[in-house]
């Protein structure tokens, strides 16, 4: 059996945690004690910024995976890690992240580096208006972004983004938003999902359908994107990449070195979910079919709705971290068949996205 580390023990260490049931894989997470991951496997407590304590930690399993990529590459390297910390290293850094995309000849947004006001008066010209200032490490869920509208607007997106290192990006205009979720395992083995569309509401992930209805040939130009990435990093585990969909373009957005708040519906929408995919591409094991039925998920954000209330809809799946209830924190999320319109959007309104 391989004991696998996970650096995090948050609702996406929880959930690889599930998966590793079905497998023979030993999980232990490193994280605090009350971390959600506790309720299905071991959380030992350790302090993700120190790195002789991961190191100890590492010690103890066969290899560490990641559940978050905002950890210091200076504690990952070094590590039995999958991914491997060259690609935990540019997907946790806007800037070498976007011209990563660039060299690999995907498209991205207009883009600047931004390290004074200076800078950023200078980056207004070359990207245009609007645009967002973005932390170039650290920001999830929208936090770390200001958008700028005018050229006088960049003296106080500077004080509020903290005058650290941005990136700032133009805005673009898109017809959909979609994320392409991959796995690659150790001998080079690449299986796809279906592309997914995603609803965000205050930079907040609310919806995820999957298939993006409108993806003809936009599903093979993922792929390849994807396939040029994973190869180029020799990625093993998997790989998320948000695009904006421009007619029959896409452009990246980001990606994310790990499992994504998109890919929850593979639990029960598809014959192996991305957290099955990940522990067998890392464990070196063979992938899993990722066929898949027509699935949407909703995020419960700040509140869980109660057991009796989601009873009364037994075509929905729930999930709850077990976290406690705070404004704008992913607590859980429901999943349904998307032939469910009707309870999908009653769902939709009683969470508040619609
Ligand atoms: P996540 O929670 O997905 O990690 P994040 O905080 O890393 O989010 P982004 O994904 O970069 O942030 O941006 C959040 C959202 O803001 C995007 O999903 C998109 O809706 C919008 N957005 C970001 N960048 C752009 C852009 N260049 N043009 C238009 N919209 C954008
Ligand atoms: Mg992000
Ligand atoms: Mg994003």
């Amino acid at each position: 059996r391989t004991r696998i580390g996970i650096l995090g023990a948050g609702q996406l260490a929880l959930m690889l945690a599930e998966a590793g049931r079905r497998l023979d894989v030993d999980i232990i997470c490193a994280g605090q004690p009350g971390d959600c991951a506790e309720q299905v496997a071991p959380v030992v407590a350790v302090d993700l910024d120190d790195a002789a304590a991961v190191a100890a930690f590492a010690a103890q399993v066969d290899l560490v995976t990641i559940e978050s990529e905002n950890i210091d590459a200076t504690v990952l390297h070094g590590l039995n890690l999958y991914p491997n910390a060259r690609a935990v290293g540019i997907a946790q850094d806007r800037l070498p992240e976007k011209s990563f995309f660039q060299v690999c000849g995907i498209g991205t947004a207009p883009f600047a580096p931004v390290d004074s006001l200076q800078d950023l008066e200078r980056a207004i010209v070359s990207t245009g208006l609007p645009a967002i200032l973005k932390t170039r490490r650290m920001g999830y869920d929208g936090k770390g972004q200001v958008r700028l509208h005018r050229p006088e607007d960049a003296a106080a997106a500077w004080e509020e983004i903290g005058r650290v290192s941005c990136i700032l990006e133009g805005m673009l205009r898109f017809d959909a938003e979609v994320s392409l979720i991959a796995a690659r395992g150790r001998t080079g083995q690449i299986v796809f999902y279906p592309l997914i569309e995603n609803h965000h509401r205050d930079g907040i992930l609310r919806t995820s359908i999957a298939p993006y209805a409108h993806a003809s040939t936009l599903q093979a130009q993922a792929e390849a994107y994807m396939t040029k990435i994973l190869e180029e990093l020799d990625y093993v585990g998997v790989l998320a990449i948000e695009f904006f969909v421009q007619g029959d373009t896409l452009r990246a957005n980001e990606m994310a070195p790990r499992v994504h708040n998109s890919g929850h519906w593979t639990i029960e929408g598809s014959k192996t979910s991305q957290f099955e995919n990940h522990l067998r591409a890392i464990a070196g094991m063979e992938l899993g079919s990722t066929e898949s039925r027509p699935t949407v998920m909703l995020n419960c954000i700040g509140m869980m709705p109660s057991v009796e209330e989601t009873a009364q809809f037994p075509v929905l799946f729930r999930h709850d971290y077990g976290k406690e209830s705070r404004p704008g924190r992913k607590v859980g999320h429901l999943t349904c068949a998307a032939s469910e319109t009707t309870v999908i959007a009653e769902w939709q309104r009683r969470l508040g996205q619609i």
